[in-house]
Order: C-alpha cells, then sequence, then structure tokens
C-alpha cells in the first residue's frame, strides 16, 4: 500500500486554517482597511500608455532597478537595502521563510494581523504571542521580557496594529532593539496615518525590517507592491530568497508613476486621518459603542452583540469586519475609514440597529 501523499505535506501547514475571507456583496465596503479613492483616470492613463510602450515578450529586469531607486528616493532609504515584492504579505512570508529555523520563537503581540503567526508557523517557527495591554497598546514591559525569556529569534509589530490601531513608538523601539539581537520587523502597512515610523531608525540598528506597502495611503492594493527596508547585509541575505521576475509590467509601471503623484497620496492621507477623527467622535457619541483610539485607516470598536450589528449593517448594504475571533477581541468589530458619505452611511445605519436591538 502506497502512503498517502497528504503525508507528504509538513505537518505544520495541514495543522493550520490557512487565511480565509468571507466575500459579501455590499455597496458600501469598510472591511479591508483599503483606501476609498481609485488612482485617478488620467493616472490610469499614463500607466496604461507606458505599459503599452513596454515589451510584453521580454523578462522584466530580475531585480527591478528603477523602481528600486524610485523608492528609494521616495522613502529616503538605500536602494541597495531595499526589496520589491508583490505585496507586503509577500514580505512577511519571504522574511519569515530566511530567518526562521525549526522551534525558532518569533515574538508576536497578541492580537496582531493573522498572517504573521501563520506564516511563522509554516516555517516551524513557535509563536510566543505577548498580549496586547487592557488600554489596546503594546505590552513593551511583557514583550521584552518574553524576548529575554525566549532568546527570541524573531519579534514582529504591525504599527500601526491590525486590528487594533495602536503603534510601537520609537523610543520603546531603540529599547528593544539595544536589548537584543533579535531581528525585529515592524509591518508599517498603515504608518502614513500615523505620526510615527521607525523608518529613521534603520541607519542605526541593523536588527531593524521595516515593511511598507502600496495597498493603503497610496491607494493601490490591486497592483499588489510592497517593500521592504533593512540593513544592507540582512537585505542582502533577504533578497537570495526573493523570487526573480515577480513583479509583472503592469505593476512596475503603475508603481513608478504612482509615486511621482504624492502630494496626491498626502492630501488623500489627510482627509482619511480628518475622517477617522470625525467618525472616531461619533462613535463615542453613540450609546451601547466603545471605540478605541485608532493611529490608522481604520477603527476597532466594541457593541454588546457584535454579531447582531455585524449582520445588521450587511442587511442595509454595509460590510465591515467581525474580528471576534480574534484573542480579546470577543465583542469587537474593525470598520475602514471610507469616503465621508460612506462613513456617514455606517455611522446612522449602526445608530439605527442599536436602536432597534434595544426594544
Ligand atoms: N500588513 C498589515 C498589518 C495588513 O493589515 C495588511 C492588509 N490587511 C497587509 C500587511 C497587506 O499588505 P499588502 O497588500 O501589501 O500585501
Amino acid at each position: 500500500m502506497i502512503d498517502p501523499p497528504l503525508k507528504r505535506i509538513r505537518p505544520e501547514v495541514r495543522s493550520a486554517d490557512g487565511y480565509h475571507l468571507t466575500h459579501y456583496d455590499c455597496p458600501v465596503k469598510l472591511n479591508q482597511n483599503e483606501s476609498p479613492f481609485d488612482v485617478p483616470d488620467d493616472l490610469k492613463n499614463e500607466i496604461l500608455a507606458d505599459v503599452r510602450t513596454r515589451p510584453w515578450f521580454r523578462y522584466p529586469q530580475p531585480m527591478e532597478m528603477d523602481l528600486v531607486e524610485a523608492l528609494a528616493d521616495f522613502a529616503g532609504w538605500r536602494p541597495d537595502a531595499l526589496i520589491v515584492c508583490n505585496g507586503s504579505n509577500t514580505l512577511v512570508q519571504l522574511v519569515l521563510a530566511v530567518c526562521t529555523r525549526p522551534g525558532a520563537p518569533v515574538v508576536i503581540p497578541s492580537p496582531s494581523f493573522s498572517l504573521y503567526g501563520l506564516y511563522a508557523g509554516f516555517f516551524g517557527g513557535r509563536v510566543v504571542p505577548v498580549h496586547l495591554a487592557a488600554d489596546h497598546t503594546f505590552d513593551l514591559p511583557g514583550i521584552r521580557e518574553a524576548v529575554r525569556r525566549e532568546s527570541a529569534n524573531m519579534v514582529i509589530f504591525g504599527s500601526p496594529n491590525n486590528p487594533t490601531g495602536c503603534v510601537v513608538s520609537n523610543a520603546d523601539l531603540k529599547a528593544l532593539l539595544e536589548q537584543t539581537d533579535a531581528l525585529v520587523m515592524v509591518d508599517e502597512a498603515y504608518a502614513e496615518f500615523s505620526d510615527e515610523t521607525a523608518r529613521d531608525l534603520i541607519g542605526e540598528y541593523s536588527n531593524l525590517i521595516v515593511l511598507k506597502t502600496f495597498s493603503k495611503a497610496l491607494g493601490a492594493a490591486g497592483i499588489r507592491i510592497g517593500y521592504l527596508m533593512a540593513h544592507p547585509e540582512i537585505a542582502r541575505e533577504i533578497l537570495k530568497a526573493k523570487v526573480p521576475f515577480d513583479i509583472n509590467v503592469f505593476s512596475h509601471s503603475a508603481a513608478l508613476h504612482i509615486l511621482k503623484h504624492d502630494g496626491l497620496i498626502r492630501e488623500r492621507v489627510g482627509t482619511i486621518r480628518g475622517e477617522r477623527e470625525r467618525v472616531f467622535a461619533a462613535l463615542q457619541k453613540i450609546d451601547g459603542v466603545r471605540p478605541w483610539p485608532s493611529h490608522a485607516n481604520f477603527i476597532l470598536f466594541e457593541v454588546s452583540n457584535p454579531a447582531r450589528v455585524f449582520e445588521g449593517l450587511i442587511e442595509r448594504g454595509i460590510l465591515i469586519r467581525n474580528v471576534t475571533s480574534y484573542p480579546l477581541l470577543e465583542n469587537a468589530l474593525r470598520v475602514s475609514i471610507g469616503k465621508a458619505e460612506e462613513n456617514t452611511l455606517f455611522l446612522d445605519a449602526l445608530e439605527g440597529i442599536l436602536k432597534d436591538t434595544c426594544v
């Protein structure tokens, strides 16, 4: 009898659940923290015209140097220590693949973006979760203690953290980076919506890795571009494991053109930050809702009957994210900041559902 081929699959993968996102068709989509603003039509046309002139029958350059250089310029970091990939999810996977030996302790605040723990586990890492503090901020003493106790190989922060919106300050980050030679990966997918960035520390700390994406503030989740910045020696090692030619001709061109419009990016980020404050203040005024302060383009809030609220919003054509399965968040929902009119629809609907639920 031949062994079933399934036994060839690594047990870490077989026992995992994978990443799931249920699809709902709702006209108001506030569930994935995308930008509510699309790439403007004239910019799309500019990109499409450029893509037409490129040779589609050739492989792109193996390491897309012109895009790397444009990003280095944009982010203020060295091109020889910057890596571009298909979205920052891919970079999380790449870094963990390069750094995780079987049993290696990976300290991850909890709750945080589910892919960190999922990929760490796939590569045989031992996830060491450290719960957020009661006020939903990072428990830095707890994280530092876990790093020491476990001799951690890596620490992963989402800053701002998904789904809570808290940030790690540079002062706390420095203290951690000085305490340990573990690699500290800071996923800054939402950093443009906050006043914190670890970008300025990369030159000082060789154990710091910073991830960025085009999917949120840059308003281009569809093109799937993310990039990593680190010390040149660390970046060189990570680069060895990157798939060559993975950035396709469309995404490459789109990224180059979008970067030229940093004024528009800043303006839109300003609008989204303003709306976040308006939505937060409005949520605070609704009876039965407890919003948590956020440095990102989403807000976490608690209600006594989250399943009813989530379904009620869907019935009214508004999709948000149910995060009740996350540790510590059994009553929580997360709403992305949309356009002003979408946010108002959401707030009115939420208020209506809570009133109906009371009677
Ligand atoms: N990091 C965090 C913290 C996220 O929440 C997300 C998207 N939900 C990503 C990364 C994904 O980024 P990308 O689209 O660049 O893969």
